[in-house]
């Protein structure tokens, strides 16, 4: 089967977040099983009870625990406008290959059952694993949850994602916060009875705006910008004019830097609160860390970020969006996101993927195999 052909049946498969993957996890494993591979399943009800499927192939299933090298790519995709027909169909146009998820990302998977059914398993000496994750397009969901089970170790993994094969070795965290400042409802005419938590919460957003700029001067060469970004996107407070406002909540956003934890934000936020309290006794606020994904960063030294440049003929960058990579250094690997696409094109109606990035992703991953597990 051509990769053409088993990236058109991956694709006439609706797997967005929102459905169970139970379809494609089905599709994939049948298609290892055929290659040779043991597979395991590690299913589990979402937070909508709706059944979802980590699913983990190895060559070798004796060596189940510590693979070699890993080839992650997500099951799900975003959803798709019902007014674009062909979104399930694949269709060549213009030289590139449409449909929803052929850039993000079953271009990757396609590339790597391509390869796995043109070696011969049999003959691996180290253990290889196909891993396909849920929920990766609603905050890498399975993958975190396959980081906390540790079925098993892996020294390399390739996260597919389209980077138009360019190595991606090292990406910012990404991290939000619910903050919500109370004060004491009062009418506006008589101030001294009440106290505004939109007040209260501009006096915190201005200690977050300084916060930013000062966070500024610590930098990591590769990014763009070269350090942590701080925003406040959404804020809402108060019931009317007149009278003075009870609550006031925001949401914070920041995208840190590797080296800097992923809660190194929310402390210098909780020491500004502090020194607010000391100032006024009656401050109140409530900072509900919603969600910390960590940055990651595999050395430019690492055998893996060596092989890709070499075979990609593409330096390593840095990748601005959120990836399942920090998992896999969970579970012990180093991580390099790779995978055919612009991830410019992915995301929206019409997304597509150039088949000649296609072809090279198979030649490069069965070379990687090669490299690393024969
Ligand atoms: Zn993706």
């Amino acid at each position: 089967m051509t990769v053409e052909q088993t990236l058109a049946q991956l694709v006439a498969i609706d797997s967005v977040s929102a459905r169970s993957n139970a379809e494609i996890i089905f599709y994939l494993a049948a298609r290892c099983e055929a290659a040779g591979f043991t597979v395991k399943h590690f299913p589990h009800t979402d937070e909508t009870r709706v059944e979802k499927t980590n699913l983990v192939a190895v060559a070798q299933a004796e060596a189940f625990a510590t693979i070699e090298l890993a080839l992650v790519g997500h099951t799900d995709t975003v959803p798709y406008d019902p007014t674009w027909t062909e979104a399930l169909q694949l269709t060549e146009r213009d030289g590139n290959l449409f449909g929803r998820g052929a850039c993000d990302t079953k271009a990757f998977i396609a590339a790597a059952l391509t390869a796995i059914d043109s070696i011969d398993v049999s003959k691996l000496r180290k253990p290889l694993a196909l891993v396909f994750t849920a929920d990766e397009e609603i905050g890498c969901l399975g993958a975190k949850r396959l980081a906390q089970a540790r079925p098993f170790t892996a020294r390399y993994a390739i996260v597919g994602e389209p980077t138009s094969l360019q190595p991606m070795r090292a990406g910012k965290g990404y991290c939000i916060a619910e903050v919500t400042v109370h004060g004491r409802e009062a009418h506006s005419a008589y101030p001294g009875l009440g106290a505004s938590a939109i007040f209260r919460a501009a006096r915190l957003i201005e200690r977050i705006e300084n916060i930013a700029q000062e966070i500024r001067s610590d930098r990591r060469a590769g990014f763009d910008p070269p350090y942590t970004t701080l925003n406040v996107g959404v804020i809402q407070g108060g019931t009317a004019k007149n009278i003075i406002a009870g609550d006031c909540r925001f949401t914070l956003e920041w995208r840190t830097i590797p080296g800097q934890e992923a809660d190194y934000v929310l402390n210098l936020v909780q020491e500004a609160v502090a020194d607010l309290q000391k100032q006024d006794p009656d401050f109140v606020c409530e900072i509900d860390a919603a969600r910390a994904d960590e940055s990651f960063e595999t050395s430019a030294e690492s055998e893996l970020v060596q092989f890709l440049e070499d075979t990609s003929g593409k330096g390593s960058g840095t990748v601005a969006f959120g990836t399942e990579a920090p998992s896999m250094i969970a579970l012990g690997a180093e991580p390099v996101v790779f995978g055919p696409g612009d991830i410019r094109v992915a995301h929206r109606t019409g997304e597509f993927v150039p088949p000649d990035q296609l072809h090279d992703c198979v030649r490069i991953l069965r070379q990687a195999i090669e490299r690393f597990c024969l």
